[in-house]
């Protein structure tokens, strides 16, 4: 495995000058969705070819899911569904039960085994694929800008001041950093006690070991969290706040896979708008329960019409949908595993942790470093605020889906530059970016720009439904095709 580093003196300054394979793909950001693409390229590319997998994270294949380092974030989808090849669910639990003997295909595991499966198969499909003669070169390095050049190939410019020349680049940069919300007079975010960016380690060892503790968030990032607090032996209360107090729904235990027999396709056929939508969908809810299903065999068979059901809604019915319904979707959507589900309610009747509906109205810091904070609770008139002290706030909101806010913080960053060299088109909604049917992204007129494809968490502006494994293993085989074909009518094999 070849892995380069800016500070390696071993590394060229420009990695790729006087040195072009008649094929170089680049592959930009190594999480979930860059590594199953990286692992369908290495299958396919032709003898001869360069591959650049580009990421500053040191450690391949892991991502903002998969990279966390606390054993009690668990995968909230049982092993046996999950897998990097749409075609092979069973991946992940063949490759557990391989290495660890013991797990079911209906188990919920921690989600850094899955990193380790990840990263196992990258190693490995690398390996078949320089056996081949496919030269596979990892970069640990942030792509910032990205200059189309005469011939049609690309030109990435590296943190590190390095450029590399690309015939064709995928970016899959994955999720948005969060978003913390802005208080007037409030200390701000990263000064001691609040903690934006919950993912990275050394926030999290900034964080008290004592002292109560107040969540922004009632949602899988949140409880991620308080587990990670808890497993870390924390002194203290922990309190969570959301808009509207909701907690995510448990997985059933041992779900292996949905029950057979129910057709998303069939009742929804006729459904007309978004009320009628969910009128079918509340009804068939009810009529499963009768039949002896449960409402998630409904959520899991609904999955795969989705995105024909977003495409069929109107822009006004997609606002009404994020404005009124998304909390509740997401809740019966993204669901928690049944283990750590049971360790919340346990928290919660234990009074350790508390759950609050309100919106948080301001946070002073008191001379012994003490945080007073405010908030609302939902539907109490103005005035009545909930006044509590604490030693931390961790905003736990999540990754942010607002690509229109990104592409202006940080200055600098790859997503800022494309926006201003106009060369993104992100959706009425701010949902995500634009691509073509070939995964290929539209600039901002609307033309697809030759070369340059996307696959990641943003499609959702075009699917919805697009950002766990089930769908994004899919994108990436297909934009992976897309590519190769691309490549194979320029070559004229
Ligand atoms: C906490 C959490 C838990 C989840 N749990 C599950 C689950 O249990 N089951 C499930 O199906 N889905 C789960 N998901 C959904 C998850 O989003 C996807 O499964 C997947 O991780 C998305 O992968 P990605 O590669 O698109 O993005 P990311 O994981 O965000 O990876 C993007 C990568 O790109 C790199 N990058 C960013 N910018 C640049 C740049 N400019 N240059 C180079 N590299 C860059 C980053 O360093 C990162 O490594 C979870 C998501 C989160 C956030």
């Amino acid at each position: 495995m070849s892995v380069l580093r800016p500070a390696d003196p071993a590394s060229p300054p420009e990695y790729a000058r006087g040195d072009h394979p008649s094929t170089c793909v680049a592959v930009v950001g190594l999480g979930f969705s860059g590594a199953a693409t990286a692992m369908h390229l290495m299958r396919q590319l032709p003898a001869g070819a360069r591959l650049w997998l580009i990421d500053p994270e040191p450690r391949r294949a892991r991502g903002l899911a998969y990279g966390t380092r606390c054993a009690s974030h668990w995968l909230n989808v049982p092993a046996g569904r999950l897998g990097w090849e749409p075609d092979r669910e069973d991946g992940f639990i063949g490759w557990l039960q391989r290495r660890y003997g013991a797990y079911g295909a209906a188990d919920f595991v921690p989600r850094m085994l899955l990193g380790d499966y990840l990263a196992d198969s990258l190693a490995a499909a690398e390996r078949a694929a320089e056996a081949r003669g496919v030269q596979v070169q990892t970069l640990v390095d942030a792509v910032r800008g990205l200059a189309a050049l005469p011939d049609g190939a690309h030109e990435l410019q590296l943190a590190s001041g390095c450029r590399l020349r690309a015939d064709r680049v995928v970016l899959t940069t994955g999720h948005l950093a969060p978003e913390a919300p802005r208080l007037k007079d409030a200390p701000p975010w990263g000064s001691p006690g609040l903690i934006d960016t919950p993912g990275s380690d050394a926030s999290l060892s900034a964080l008290p070991e004592e002292g109560d503790v107040l969540l922004l968030g009632s949602g899988l990032s949140a409880i991620d969290m308080l587990t990670w607090l808890q497993d870390r032996g924390h002194v203290g209360g922990v309190t969570m706040l959301s808009r509207r107090g909701l907690l995510p729904q448990p997985h059933r235990s041992l779900e292996a896979r949905p029950r057979p027999g129910l057709q998303a396709a069939q009742v929804l056929a006729g459904a007309r708008g978004l009320a009628g939508m969910l009128r079918a969908v509340r009804g068939w809810a009810a009529q499963a329960q009768t039949e002896g299903h449960d409402w998630r065999d409904v959520m899991a068979n609904l999955r795969s019409c989705t995105p024909d059901l977003w495409q069929r809604l109107s822009l006004r019915e997609r606002r009404q949908f994020l404005r009124h319904l998304q909390p509740w979707w997401d809740t019966h959507r993204h669901r928690v595993a049944p283990g750590i589900h049971g360790r919340l309610q346990a928290s919660l009747r234990a009074g350790q942790v508390e759950l609050h509906a309100g919106r948080l109205q301001s946070v002073l810091r008191r001379d012994d470093g003490m945080l007073d904070v405010a908030w609302r609770p939902r539907g109490a008139v103005s005035g009545a605020l909930v006044h509590r002290r604490v030693a931390a706030i961790v905003n736990c909101t999540g990754p942010s889906a607002r690509i229109g806010h990104a592409v202006h913080t940080p200055p600098g960053s790859l997503w800022a530059s494309l926006q201003a060299e106009g060369r993104l088109s992100i959706d009425e909604l701010g949902l995500g970016l634009r691509v073509d049917g070939a995964y290929r992204l539209l600039d901002r007129a609307g033309r697809p720009q030759p070369g340059l494809y996307y696959v990641g968490p943003m499609l959702k502006a075009q699917h919805w439904e697009a950002i766990a494994i089930p769908e994004l293993r899919v994108h990436a085989k297909a934009a992976t095709e897309q590519v190769m074909r691309g490549l194979r009518l320029d070559l004229k094999v």
